[in-house]
């Protein structure tokens, strides 16, 4: 079985709809996933952001806007009329859903909710679009077997058994559309598995149903060795180890949710990055194999604050690590770098929920500096911490404000923590000289 998630951008025009098909009638038994059409989320989550904040009207005109656009889809791609009228029927119980939510509490589970309609109409219009053109397709609904526990991990023997039951009830069907990212928590409520999670819905599936591969398809060609957004002339990277690629991810490359390579790395099953608008080119491809070596790719990471905390005895006394950890620990935030030296300690949270509450309990034995708007930039490369260039690096950086270094805390990543009004001129400056012709470095 293959596992195949489309992004927004995938389904998000008629045209993109029309290449995802393409793409998937091949005549191979698979699974797609699919995420909401692009920009339908966002949309979603500042509805449920009008609604906390008693904005009805404003609520009601996002609805009304949203559905306008629902509206105008439908018509161009679902031309039988007996399809139509389903789907039609659908996207207004939708709609009149969301427009019945705005006088309701906001809660944690209505926010949920809303959320999940992007994803819910997606795959319906998708699904009912293959009927149309006759291919042999059914939905599988997630909420029917994705599930989180309480620690909010993928209950992988729920959704085993469940994903069997749901498959075992079509199993004539030759492509099977679920929903990505949307899910059941615990006790059975809607849920999802945070923002960009369609990922990892592709390689939660893939992992149990040993998918002979999981491919991610996006709108654009793969991981690239810096950050496109910033920097021009920048490459697709055709291999990656899962290490790598959860190293790029996680630091900042926005292709891929953090989470996505932890299902499947274990039982080896490839990922691989194609681009749904050049179906023809490589990609990425992510195994356990290593390929090269030396610096393979930059990426940054916004929205990162760096806290200094000193000892206030001079010395870092014995448990004064273990003091500041678990006021980490407790406030459920984790910390991305961290470095220090005889008397001070510096780490970089990017969740700033408890920073205040933090703060306070640090300064019981401490003394706190807080510096927000960093950025953390990140080199990834198997053994790069090994390789003879790699020194070089620091002559390339002269003369960028760099606020922390990490080296060595994996053999793959170095991690440069340096002001985000930086960062622009870092990673064009990191591109010139590692990657471009002369390079000194790899
Ligand atoms: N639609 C969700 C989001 O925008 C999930 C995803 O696209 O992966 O975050
Ligand atoms: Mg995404």
């Amino acid at each position: 079985m293959l596992v195949l998630k489309f992004g927004g951008t995938s389904v998000g025009s008629i045209k993109n709809m029309i290449n995802v098909k393409n793409i998937i009638n091949d005549g191979q038994k698979k699974i797609v996933v699919l995420s909401a059409m692009s920009g339908t989320t966002n949309t979603l989550v500042s509805l449920s952001e009008d609604i906390k904040n008693g904005n009805f009207d404003q609520a009601l005109a996002t609805i009304t806007s949203l559905r306008a656009n629902y509206d105008t889809t439908i018509n161009a791609l679902i031309t039988n009329p007996e399809i139509y009228k389903s789907v039609f029927v659908y996207v207004s119980n939708v709609f009149n859903t969301l427009e019945a939510s705005i006088n309701k509490l906001h809660t944690t589970l209505l926010y949920n909710q809303i959320v999940a309609q992007g994803e819910l109409l997606s795959t319906y219009i998708f699904n009912a679009y293959l009927q149309q053109e006759n291919i042999n397709a059914a939905l599988l609904p997630a909420l029917d077997f994705m599930r989180i526990d309480k620690t909010n991990e993928p209950d992988n023997f729920y959704i085993q058994q469940n994903l069997d039951r749901v498959i075992a009830e079509k199993p004539d069907a030759q492509i099977y559309i679920t929903q990505g990212f949307i899910c059941r928590n615990a006790e059975g409520e809607v849920s999802n598995l945070q923002r960009g999670g369609s990922d990892y819905t592709a390689t939660i599936i893939g992992a149990v149903v040993k998918a002979e591969e999981v491919q991610i398809w996006t709108d654009i060609d793969g991981f690239h060795n810096n950050d496109p957004r910033y920097v021009d002339n920048t490459q697709a990277i055709s291999n990656l180890s899962f290490d790598e690629s959860a190293e790029l991810a996680y630091f900042g490359a926005k292709i891929l949710h953090p989470q996505t390579v932890m299902p499947v790395s274990a039982f080896d099953i490839p990922v691989r990055l194609k681009n749904t608008m050049s179906p023809d080119a490589h990609g990425t491809l992510i195994t356990n194999q290593v390929h090269g070596e030396g610096i393979k790719a930059i990426a940054a990471k916004d929205g990162i604050t760096a806290i200094k905390i000193k000892s206030v005895r001079m010395l870092l006394a014995h448990g004064f690590l273990k003091k500041v950890f678990e006021i980490f620990e407790r406030y459920e935030t984790s910390i991305d770098m961290i470095t220090t030296s005889e008397i001070a300690v510096s780490l970089t949270i990017d969740d700033t929920t408890h920073l205040e509450a933090i703060v306070e309990e640090l300064e019981r034995f401490a003394l706190v500096e807080v510096d927000d708007y960093m950025s953390i930039v990140c080199l990834v490369g198997n053994a790069i911490i090994y390789h003879a260039d790699t020194p070089n690096l620091f002559q390339v950086l002269q003369d960028v404000n760099v606020r922390m270094i990490s080296y060595g805390g994996s053999n793959n990543n170095i991690s440069l923590l340096i002001n985000t009004s930086d960062k622009l001129e870092t990673l064009q400056k990191l591109q010139r000289y590692v990657f471009e012709n002369g390079s000194v470095l790899v």
